[in-house]
């Protein structure tokens, strides 16, 4: 799948993906301005035209960025390099919500009508632990 930056400096190209998450998380709140939909892709996706610029948000994870119009580009583990790519990069694709993330930091002003799996922040901690190699 393709998608690109709102200036179209960057054009992201990744593997096909029907489904995608939801974070709740503070941290991705305030980057985002509201909670992060974002496509679970694995290593292999290719940035055409300007380099992204990231920022390392965390001890495991970097931040990806458009250094022209700001566009939200990936959310990247550092350990096995996977990346999440925003959905509202590939505005031509139909997805569907499979699950949210750290539900136990969504603020209370709103409330996603999809019925999904839910996990807490504890419970993605424990799941990265146990799939960590
Ligand atoms: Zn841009
Ligand atoms: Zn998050």
């Amino acid at each position: 799948m393709k998608g690109s930056c709102l200036c179209g400096a960057i054009e992201v190209v990744a593997g096909e993906h029907s489904e995608i998450g939801l974070c709740h998380c503070s941290m991705c709140r305030r980057w985002s301005g509201g909670p992060l939909f974002a496509a679970h892709c694995d290593d292999k996706v290719q940035f055409n035209g300007a380099a992204p610029k990231a920022y390392r948000s965390s001890e495991w994870a970097e931040r990806g960025f458009c250094g022209e119009c700001g566009t939200h580009l990936f959310y990247r583990l550092v350990p096995d390099g996977a990346y999440f790519l925003p959905a509202g990069l590939f505005q031509d694709r139909e997805f569907a919500l499979s699950s949210q993330i750290f539900i136990d930091e969504k603020p209370p002003f709103y409330t996603l009508a999809n019925d999904t799996p839910t996990l807490t922040g504890k419970q993605v901690f424990e799941q990265f632990a146990t799939g960590a190699d």
